[in-house]
């Protein structure tokens, strides 16, 4: 392993073999024990890098290919890694291809501290919006969720149940960047049924059997927290009885019901409609 300097005011290890242990470690992150047993993720893309270092997350360790050097942007944000405390990795196109286990793989991946709000953090103020997903399985569903509620201007997610992880390379890249602007927070049923007890707007579920017209509801009063239900299953009893509403998205032709990230993303457009406005394109020229 070779260490030089790349503009970054500290050193840069070059790595070409897999069985160095900073690579394994960050090979073992495709795993949930381990992004556990690490408390970290990964995420690819030099844009994504450069926006979760913006928004404040931990590096830990940026990894970029042979390509990239001289890349005016991969060496800021090798400055900024180092600057950080975070470790910074020139890596062969084998030992980046073994790491996102991608035929073309992007040139910059980092690894950031996971972070998880506390139920108990959230404030819901009147025009908020929050979203609990119950027991969510799939993770283009989840991240296709959060790249919604970051798209919609909502105030985060709260995964109840047993879910699938936010912080998995499936999920992440689903999201396309919205897992660091978007907080996520994790309860058990239980646990989050007590604070939805202490939650002063309007709860609106929605289920195949709801009674209501997601289309008739005005959501303009006070802070919103929508209870989505899980992909096989729906809304278990205990979570739809805590509900003001259950609203039904209406439908027609032959499918039983609408894809979960599908189904949110209708209802939070329609839950934010007033508050969304088309900005004019920025002229180009
Ligand atoms: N077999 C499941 C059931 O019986 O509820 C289908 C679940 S659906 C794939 C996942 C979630 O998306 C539902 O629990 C509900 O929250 C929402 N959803 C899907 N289609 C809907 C519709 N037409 N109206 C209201 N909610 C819907």
């Amino acid at each position: 392993m070779n260490e030089r300097h790349v503009g970054a005011p500290g050193q840069v290890k070059e790595v070409t073999s897999l069985a160095n242990p900073l690579i394994k470690d960050i090979k073992a992150l495709a795993l949930k024990k381990f992004r556990d047993q690490q408390n970290a993720f990964m995420a690819e893309g030099l844009k994504l890098v450069i926006d979760a270092l913006d928004l404040g997350w931990q590096i830990r360790t940026l990894v970029f290919a042979k390509a990239g050097r001289g890349n005016a942007a991969v060496e800021k944000v090798a400055a900024r890694t180092v600057a950080a405390g975070g470790t910074v990795l020139e890596v062969s196109e084998k030992v980046l291809v073994a790491i996102t286990r991608r035929d073309n793989p992007q040139m910059v991946v980092g690894v950031f501290t996971q972070r998880f709000l506390a139920l108990r953090d959230i404030r819901a103020d009147n025009g908020d919006v929050w979203v609990a997903l119950d027991r969510v399985r799939d993770p283009g569903n989840l991240g296709t969720v959060i790249r919604t509620v970051d798209a919609v201007g909502a105030k985060g997610v709260i995964l109840v149940g047993d879910t699938t992880d936010p912080f998995s390379v499936e999920t992440v890249r689903a999201t396309m960047g919205s897992i660091f602007a978007v907080p996520v927070a994790k309860a058990t049923t239980e646990a989050f049924l007590a604070w939805r007890g202490g939650f002063s707007g309007l709860v609106a579920g929605t289920h195949l059997k709801g009674a209501v017209d997601y289309r008739s509801v005005d959501f303009s009063r006070g802070p919103v927290l929508l209870m989505m239900g899980n992909e096989q299953q729906g809304l278990p009893e205990s979570l739809a009885a805590s509900c003001d509403r259950l609203l039904r998205i209406p439908q027609a032709g032959r499918a039983d019901s609408l894809n979960l990230a599908v189904a949110t993303g209708i209802m939070l457009f329609e839950i934010r409609r007033g508050a969304l406005k088309l900005e004019p394109i920025a002229d180009q020229q």
